[in-house]
């Protein structure tokens, strides 16, 4: 089955902007999908067409089978995001953040309850359960967005550069989470500008450029495409810069 089925998908916003212009993607269940592509090359519009933030102008998105434009709310349960922007309710406390998620996709008190313990276990949260997400530092907002978007145990989790900006241990940390979720069967798909953590995690990778699908496979397929060694030349070959190789 596929977990994400994105067919000829195009967005054009109101100001004219086409960020999209007719991706094609299917992203198999377990896959380490990676999403690679300069700013701007319209990931967090796909992204966004995904998760019923966006409506796309035309084309087809599908979250395990089900229509994630007309009918989003059953695609929507089954996808966890973690957004790129850290938006947690400053007025909840840590717990209360799992259980309101919890609550919104139908999970009993007593599975909210059980789910919760063992993401605030699993992400070092316990001692923080009852302060308000205010008083959290910058680490501890990221681990709890990533909690947050586990919470309903979605198949399909979508995770829009969660390490930017974190130091290494959380990083080492975060990655080690998410291989473990993605060994248990959850499919991912990353959007990060780290290509050595890509290259290490994603088992396929399609790059993106000016709201196209430029290539996509395997690493070593990429790499032989662009007939260079690394992931990272292989992007700079994308974006026509390779005098930065360090190769
Ligand atoms: P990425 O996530 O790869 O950085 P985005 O999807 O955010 O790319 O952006 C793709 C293009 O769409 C960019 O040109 C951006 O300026 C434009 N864009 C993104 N969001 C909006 C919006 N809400 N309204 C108008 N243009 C937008």
């Amino acid at each position: 089955m596929l977990a994400l089925d994105i067919q000829n998908l195009v967005k054009r916003y109101p100001s004219g902007t086409e960020a999209l212009k007719g991706v094609t993607l299917q992203i198999p269940e377990g896959a380490f999908f990676g999403l690679l592509g300069p700013n701007g090359a319209g990931k967090s519009t796909l992204i966004h067409c995904t998760t019923g933030l966006a409506r796309p102008t035309s084309g087809s998105v599908r979250v395990f089978e089900h229509d994630a434009v007309n009918h989003y709310q059953h695609a929507r349960s089954g996808v966890g995001l973690a957004p790129q922007e850290i938006n947690l309710d400053q007025f909840l406390t840590v717990e209360q953040v799992l259980d309101y998620h919890g609550g919104y996709f139908g999970m009993t008190r007593r599975e909210r309850r059980a789910r919760a313990g063992e993401l605030l276990e699993a992400f070092s949260l316990t001692e923080k359960r009852e302060d308000f997400t205010r008083f959290l530092s910058g680490g501890m907002k990221r681990r709890l967005t990533l909690a947050r978007a586990l919470m309903h145990r979605p198949p399909l989790l979508i995770l829009d550069e969660p390490t930017a900006g974190v130091d290494v241990e959380l990083r080492l940390e975060l990655w080690r989470y998410i291989e473990r979720v993605n060994v248990e069967g959850t499919t991912i798909l990353l959007t990060t500008h780290y290509l050595e953590e890509a290259e290490r995690l994603c088992d396929r990778i399609a790059f993106i450029n000016h709201g196209s699908i430029i290539t996509e496979g395997s690493v070593g397929e990429i790499c032989d495409h662009f007939h260079v060694a690394t992931l990272e030349d292989a992007y700079l070959r994308l974006i026509g810069r390779d005098e930065l190789s360090r190769a």
